[in-house]
């Protein structure tokens, strides 16, 4: 009897103190897993009240049928055309916003410009106000410009990115139509040398939104959409 609990408490003792290593191995490695996930700056967060009321009457309008609950404000920091950094805020839907974390986080790295990234409730929804501001953004409760249709970003699946410079061209009626207004002279040429924050094909911003799954509307063939990614 004496010999077995002479073996047997070093034993529990050994085991004990592994379980506890473990343990603070386990949690070492979740922290570093959970600072690995978003940076400082960025992060992911439902809609609160003070999100909601700003939202209310402006890009969440009147007979909005996206669920609140579908979607997500997201903090993000970001470099602009001076090379300084800000904070910029979007509501998209949750379906995508691990993507966009993940494509602003590696623009950010890469201190890709980004000029604006404000929700475009601070523009009335006005897309068009917010577009001329060269703001990029998500969420808004709207049909695409010129059709009953609703847009992607209707549900928050679509992002517009340096929208001025990215501007959406199309045809109407037999004329040209440039979206936002201002942003005509962007509207053809459009060779990164002219302005650093024109968005082409090879472009890096245009390279992740692709390998996140994103179409762009700068590969359309009858309207180009330069600023519009969407799932
Ligand atoms: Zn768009």
């Amino acid at each position: 009897m004496k010999k077995n609990i002479h073996f047997t408490i070093p034993y529990s003792l050994l085991t004990l103190g592994r379980v506890r290593e473990g343990f603070f191995l386990f949690f070492l490695s979740l922290s570093f897993i959970c600072m690995a996930q978003t940076k400082d700056g960025f992060s992911i967060s439902k809609i609160n009240d003070e999100v909601m009321a700003r939202m209310q009457g402006k890009s969440f309008r009147k007979g909005c049928t996206v669920a609140r609950e579908d979607l997500r404000y997201l903090t993000i920091m970001h470099y602009d055309h001076n090379g300084k950094v800000k904070r910029g805020e979007m509501v998209c839907n949750k379906a995508i916003a691990k993507d966009i974390i993940e494509i602003f986080e590696a623009l950010y790295d890469a201190r890709y410009p980004i000029e604006k990234v404000r929700l475009i409730d601070e523009y009335d929804g006005d897309d068009e106000r917010s577009m001329q501001d060269n703001n990029s953004s998500s969420f808004n409760f709207r049909p695409i410009s010129g059709t009953k249709t609703l847009s992607r970003h209707a549900l928050g699946m679509a992002v517009d990115i340096n929208t001025l410079y990215n501007p959406y061209v199309y045809t109407s009626g037999g004329m040209q139509r440039v979206e936002p207004a201002n942003g005509e002279p962007w509207a053809r040429n459009r060779k990164k040398s002219r302005n650093v924050m024109i968005m082409t094909s090879d472009d890096l911003c245009v390279r992740l939104f692709k390998q996140h799954g994103f179409r762009w509307g700068g590969d359309w063939k009858v309207r180009k959409d330069y600023q519009h990614f969407e799932k």
